[in-house]
């Protein structure tokens, strides 16, 4: 059988266009509660078109990746965090919680039948993508009374080339919000994600190539950059620290943001919380202060920003290349996903066994 969805790539990975070639599915009904998983070809969906989640946004997702380790073998990096994320998700939504077993027991599955669609190539990964949607056939303004859950795979690469570490630049939405107060900009919800593209096209406009969110508020304080969360290398009195801003309840509580703030401290660097305004952002970068700043999240690991365009004019993080700090936690985070250095955290769940 061939299978037409799945879209082995010739020219190397992009993003989300070489899925693999099988998905995990379950189903979720107030009688059984969560069963009948089952593992299948990735095939074409059949929805009934009142299906609740096509119209209330019911629908939640996760993103995390699996990774060839130097000795060959497959692992997936921190997939309980995002299993407990999943569930955040989930109860946000008014949906009901998978399992953190079942999760993981979906992930296992889909890794070990698949994980020959990632070569030894170290800058190609599997992006997992588990999906939870509401499937009822009804459009009462109430909770779906059954769910489906998804997660399928595709090959993501270039994290190592030279363009991986291409410094982007930044526009300052002064005109839309990605979260507010009591929302859901803590949640992997869809509903977060088709409204922010009308601001990311306003950056592109502009000639920038990602978003930086202001909290909605005051419109003063960074909060995130498109779909990552940033961090801000400052020099202080006592050497290097990286500042990011706190979880406020607007913020995504990226796995990749943890991740980081451990390393960095197991690196002796001083880490800390704490908000950021846009002014004292331009001041500090005009001040020599901070030195570099970058993104970070699943998809593109971590990623330098070399300038900022605001309503009253641009300015330059450091040089506007990318810098030491920058370079150091990628490298780490990148070796400690593949095995390379030191896991004391136990991050990386072994799915497949070393070759070598
Ligand atoms: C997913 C996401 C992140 C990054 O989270 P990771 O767990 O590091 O991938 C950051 N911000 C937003 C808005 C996100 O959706």
């Amino acid at each position: 059988m061939t299978n037409t969805l799945a879209r082995p790539s010739t020219a190397g990975p992009g993003h989300g266009d070489a899925f693999t070639a099988h998905m995990v599915s379950a189903t979720w009904t107030p009688e059984l509660g969560w069963h009948g998983r089952e593992v299948g070809p990735l095939t074409p969906l059949t929805l009934h078109p009142a299906m609740l989640g096509l119209h209330y946004a019911q629908v939640v997702f996760e993103g995390l990746k699996a990774h060839r380790g130097v000795d060959g073998s497959v692992s997936v990096f921190r997939p309980d965090r995002n299993a407990l994320r999943f569930q955040a998700s989930a109860r946000r939504l008014a949906m009901p919680e998978l399992p953190v077993d079942d999760f993981l027991a979906a992930v296992d599955e889909l890794v070990a039948l698949d994980h020959g669609a990632l070569s030894d190539d170290p800058s190609h990964s599997l992006y997992l993508r588990p999906l939870m949607f509401a499937t009822e056939p009804n459009l009462m303004l109430r909770p779906s009374a059954e769910y489906r859950f998804l997660l399928m795979a595709f090959v993501a690469g270039g994290f190592f080339g030279d363009d991986a570490l291409a410094p982007v630049s930044v526009l300052i939405s002064r005109e839309h919000s990605r979260a507010v107060a009591g929302g859901t900009g803590d949640v992997k919800c869809a509903a977060n994600y088709g409204p922010s593209f009308v601001a990311q096209r306003a950056a592109a406009e502009a000639g920038c190539q990602q978003v930086v969110w202001l909290d909605a508020a005051e419109r003063r304080w960074v909060e995130e950059m498109g779909g990552m969360n940033l961090f801000f290398v400052r020099q202080g009195p006592a050497g290097t620290e990286l500042v990011t801003p706190g979880l406020t309840g607007t913020l995504l509580p990226g796995v990749t943001r943890d991740s980081l703030l451990t390393l960095a401290a197991r690196t002796g660097y001083a880490v800390s919380e704490e908000r950021i305004s846009v002014q004292q952002w331009r001041r500090e970068c005009a001040e020599g202060r901070i030195t570099e700043v970058f993104a970070c999240g699943t998809a593109a690991v971590v990623t330098p920003v070399g300038t900022v365009r605001d309503r009253d004019g641009d300015w330059t993080v450091g040089d506007g290349t990318p810098g030491p700090v920058t370079r150091l936690l990628r490298g780490l985070l990148l070796d400690t996903q593949r095995g390379a250095a030191p896991d004391p955290g136990g991050w990386r769940r072994v799915v497949v066994a070393p070759t070598r």
